[in-house]
Order: structure tokens, then sequence, then C-alpha cells
């Protein structure tokens, strides 16, 4: 994908604040510190288009970036950061459940999982949550520059196992550090636009 262009375009908490073009939507999922922000920063190459490591759990708001004046990437706030108060953490689910529940645009999530490690409790939940209401995922599993390429297949097996991906779903290795990945995930997620 040529990216021509690729903006921040609004935080929202709920359907009043989303856009209205009737654009498809790429949603973004992940526990903080995952490589989210990373992700989506080299995909639209960008270094600052959204923050690294803002303070986790703060960002309790979708936002919405457009690319190429076409389609969104809408960044869901990470899950998992211990800090973050109860009420802060419904307040979150319930605005995740109207996103995925309703959202029409939705036409994919990007649900990234960090390779070095078997999928916490969370991202099995996330993953569930996603294919309980029929959303396409394509899961990115991040940081692969931190293992050696020797246990790549192994921890792939692992994602794979304890997600439940069936043998087509997608599984993507990638790293925003040397840039491993970016194309088959741009090929994943356009197979999603049109
Ligand atoms: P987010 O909380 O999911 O948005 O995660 P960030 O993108 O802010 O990244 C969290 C931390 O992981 C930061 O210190 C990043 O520099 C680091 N990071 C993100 N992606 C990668 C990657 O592919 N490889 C390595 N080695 N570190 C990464």
């Amino acid at each position: 994908m040529k990216i021509k262009q690729a903006d921040y375009v609004i935080s929202a908490v709920g359907p009043a604040q989303y856009p209205t073009e009737g654009f498809p939507e790429i949603a973004l999922s992940g526990r903080s510190n995952v490589g989210k922000s990373s992700f989506i920063n080299t995909m639209l190459n960008r270094r600052n288009l959204v923050r690294i490591s803002e303070k986790p759990g703060k960002t309790q708001k979708l936002n919405y970036f457009i690319v190429n004046g076409s389609f969104y990437f809408v960044d869901v706030p990470g899950y998992g950061y211990a800090k973050v108060s109860k009420k802060d953490r419904e307040a979150w689910g319930r605005m995740l459940e109207k996103y995925f529940a309703e959202r029409q645009e939705l036409s994919a999530v990007v649900h990234l999982v960090d390779l070095r490690h078997p999928p916490s409790k969370q991202d099995i939940q996330m993953h569930e949550f996603l294919t309980y209401y029929g959303h396409p995922v394509i899961t990115i599993a991040t940081k692969t520059d931190k293992i050696p390429k020797s246990k790549f297949q192994k921890h792939k097996q692992i994602i794979r196992r304890d997600l439940g991906l069936k043998p087509d779903d997608p599984l993507i290795l990638f790293s925003s550090f040397n840039g491993m990945g970016k194309e088959e995930a741009w090929r994943a997620i356009e197979s999603f636009l049109n």
C-alpha cells in the first residue's frame, strides 16, 4: 500500500463522534505495551502519528486515523494495564461492546499479540469477543526482533493453539524495529478494503 496521506481525525467515546462518510474501518486492538502504536506508525510510515508509550490506560477512546482519504485505522485503547480502576475498565468494556457489536463500517480487526509470550487470558478473551461478533481477525505477533528466528515456529504454534486460530486464519510475524511483516500485513488488510 502506498501511503499518500495519514492524519489523526478524532477521539470518539461513542457513536455520536464516529465519522459519517461510511468509509471502511480497520480496528487495532491489543494489550497495553504490545506495540500497537509502533505498528500503526510503521504501517503508515510516520514516526509520531500515534504517540508511543503514552501513559498506558490513559487513552480510553477510539482514535480515528484517516488513510489515503479512503479508509480509517481505529486505534482501540489497550487492555491489561493493572492500574486502571474498575470504573474505567467497565467504561472501556461498554465502549468496545458498542463499537464491535454495532459498527457496520468495521471491515476487519488487527489483533496484536507479543510473539515472545503465550497469549494472556485477556488476549484469548479479546480474540473470542471479536470472533463472537463475526469480525475477520488478522492476528499480528509483534516484537519478532526480540527472539531468535529458531524460536519463531514454536511460538507461532503456541499462539495459534491458545487463540484457537483455524489453519486459514492469518498469523503474521511483525517487527516495527526492522519492518518484518509490513508488506504481508498490508496485503491482509487490503483484502478487507474495497
Ligand atoms: P502500545 O502500548 O501497544 O501502543 O505499544 P508501543 O508501540 O507504545 O510500544 C511499547 C514498547 O515496545 C515501546 O518501548 C516500543 O519501543 C517497544 N516496541 C514496539 N514495537 C516493537 C518491536 O517491534 N520490537 C521491539 N524490540 N520493541 C518494540
